[in-house]
C-alpha cells in the first residue's frame, strides 16, 4: 500500500459548470503539492445523467440498455476532459481516462454491471509520470467488451474501486452536503451531520435510500478494506469518515433515518398455495435482475380469500419486473398483477437497538400517531423500515428524526482523527 495515494471524487453539483470545475481543479492540485499521488474520479456535471435519460426517452420508451450505457457514459468523460484542461492551467500534467481505459472490468449486466477486476497498470503509468489520472466515474467495461454503467450514483464505486487497486490511503467522496447527516438534510433542516459511521449501519442506510453513498460503493469499501471520507466540495471542514464497527466508539441508540420515494409495490392475486411457486415467482425477477425488497405473503385463510404476495421494487425496475412475471401469472392462472407506483419507505437505523426492545413500537406509535398508515414492514437486527405512502414520507422523516431526539441535542459521535483526516 502506497501511503501518499488519495483518491479524490467529485459528484455532479461538484463540477456543475465551469467555475466548479476550476475549483475542484485547484483542490487536486493542492493534493498534488502536497506530495500526494492523486487519482481523480468525476461524476457528470449537474443534471446531466438525467438530461441523457430523458433524451433516450424521446426517442424509446424503453431504451436498448447497451446503448444506453454508450449514451449515459459520455457524461463523466466530458467531466474528465474539463477537468483535464483546466488542471493542465494550472501547470500540472492530467490525463483524463474513460471507465474502459482506466481498466474497470465489469459483467455484462448492462445500466447495472457490477466490478469484476480493475486493471490499473495505465492508471499507475500515468501516476509514475507525475501525472494526476481523472477517471470516467460510473462505467467500465464488459467481459463482452462493451461498456457498462453501475447504476445512478455509481461514481461512488469507481472512486472505491479504484482506491483499493492503487492502495489509496483514503477515498475522498466531495459532494454537495457536509458529509453523512443523520436524515436528508434537505428534508429535516435540523439532521446533524455524523463524525463517523461504522460500515454496518452506512450499509443499511445507503439500502434504505441515503443516497449520499452508493450501496456498492459501502460494500466494496468494507470487503477491501477501503476508507472512505464523505465530505463537502464547498469547504476544508472535515466530514464523515466510514470506518469499521471496532473503531466507532460508542453506539447512541439510534444513527439516523432514512427515506426513499421511489418504490412500486407488486401484488399477486390467487397465487396457488403449493410448495414452489414463491420460488418460480422470485427466480424469475432475480433473472431478470430485478431488486426485490421487502416481501409479503398471506396464506389462504378461507376459500373467499385468496392467497397473496406482496412486495417492493425500485419504481424503475416496475416494468422488467412486470415483463418477467406476466408469463407465470399467465400460466398459473392467477389474476392480473396490480402495481402501485406512490410508495415510499422510511427507516431507523442504530447499532444501539440491537439490545434495546421497544424501538419498533415507537416508530408505529410515532407514525400511528401523525395518521400515516404502515403497509410493509422489514427489519434486521440494526434497521427498521417501513413502506408508507410517498407523499407521506417527509413528514414521517421529520416526526421519527425529532421523536428519536436525532436534532441538535443529539449525542453524534466526534471524528476522532481530527480536521486533518
Ligand atoms: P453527488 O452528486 O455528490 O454524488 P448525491 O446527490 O449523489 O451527490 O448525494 C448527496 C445528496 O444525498 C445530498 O444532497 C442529500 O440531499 C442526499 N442525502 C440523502 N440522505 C442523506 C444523508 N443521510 N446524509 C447526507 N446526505 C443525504
Ligand atoms: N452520473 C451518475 C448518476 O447521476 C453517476 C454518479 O453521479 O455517481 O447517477
Ligand atoms: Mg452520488
Amino acid at each position: 500500500m502506497s501511503e501518499d495515494t488519495v483518491v479524490m471524487k467529485f459528484g455532479g453539483t461538484s463540477v456543475a459548470d465551469a467555475q466548479r470545475i476550476k475549483q475542484a481543479a485547484r483542490r487536486i492540485v493542492a493534493r498534488k503539492e502536497e506530495g500526494r499521488r492523486v487519482v481523480v474520479v468525476l461524476s457528470a456535471r449537474g443534471k446531466t445523467t438525467d438530461e441523457l435519460i430523458a433524451m433516450a426517452q424521446e426517442v424509446s420508451p424503453a431504451p436498448d440498455p447497451r446503448e444506453l450505457d454508450m449514451l449515459l457514459s459520455t457524461g463523466e468523460r466530458i467531466s474528465c476532459a474539463l477537468c483535464a484542461m483546466a488542471i493542465h492551467d494550472l501547470g500540472h500534467q492530467a490525463i483524463s481516462l474513460t471507465g474502459s481505459q482506466a481498466g474497470i472490468v465489469t459483467d455484462t449486466s448492462h445500466t447495472k454491471a457490477r466490478i469484476l477486476d480493475v486493471r490499473a497498470d495505465r492508471i499507475e503509468a500515468a501516476l509514475g509520470d507525475g501525472a494526476i489520472a481523472l477517471v470516467a466515474g460510473f462505467q467500465g467495461v464488459s467481459t463482452a467488451r462493451d461498456v457498462t454503467t453501475l447504476g445512478r450514483g455509481g461514481s461512488d464505486t469507481t472512486a472505491v474501486a479504484l482506491a483499493a487497486a492503487v492502495g489509496a490511503e483514503v477515498c475522498e467522496i466531495y459532494t454537495d452536503v457536509a458529509g453523512v447527516f443523520n436524515a436528508d438534510p434537505r428534508l429535516v433542516p435540523g439532521a446533524r451531520k455524523l463524525g463517523v459511521v461504522s460500515f454496518e449501519e452506512m450499509l443499511e442506510m445507503a439500502a434504505s435510500g441515503a443516497g449520499v453513498l452508493q450501496l456498492r460503493a459501502v460494500e466494496y469499501a468494507r470487503t477491501h478494506g477501503v476508507r472512505i471520507h464523505c465530505r463537502s466540495s464547498f469547504d476544508e471542514a472535515p466530514g464523515t469518515l466510514v470506518i469499521s464497527e471496532e473503531e466507532t466508539m460508542e453506539h447512541p441508540l439510534i444513527t439516523a433515518v432514512t427515506h426513499s420515494t421511489d418504490e412500486a409495490r407488486v401484488t399477486l392475486l390467487g397465487v396457488p398455495d403449493e410448495p414452489g411457486v414463491a420460488g418460480r415467482i422470485f427466480t424469475a425477477l432475480a433473472d431478470a435482475n430485478v431488486n426485490v425488497d421487502m416481501i409479503i405473503q398471506n396464506e389462504p385463510v378461507s376459500d373467499d380469500i385468496q392467497a397473496e404476495i406482496s412486495f417492493t421494487v425500485p419504481r424503475d425496475d416496475l416494468r422488467v419486473a412486470r415483463e418477467a412475471l406476466e408469463p407465470i401469472v399467465a400460466q398459473l392462472g392467477m389474476a392480473p398483477i396490480v402495481t402501485d407506483e406512490g410508495m415510499g419507505k422510511v427507516s431507523i437505523i442504530g447499532a444501539g437497538m440491537k439490545s434495546h426492545p421497544g424501538v419498533a413500537a415507537k416508530v408505529f406509535r410515532t407514525l400511528g400517531d401523525e395518521g400515516i398508515n404502515i403497509e410493509m414492514i422489514a427489519t434486521s437486527p440494526i434497521k427498521i423500515s417501513c413502506v408508507v405512502r410517498g407523499d407521506q414520507v417527509p413528514r414521517a422523516v421529520q416526526k421519527l428524526h425529532a421523536a428519536f431526539e436525532l436534532g441538535e441535542d443529539a449525542v453524534v459521535a466526534e471524528h476522532p482523527f481530527g480536521a486533518s483526516a
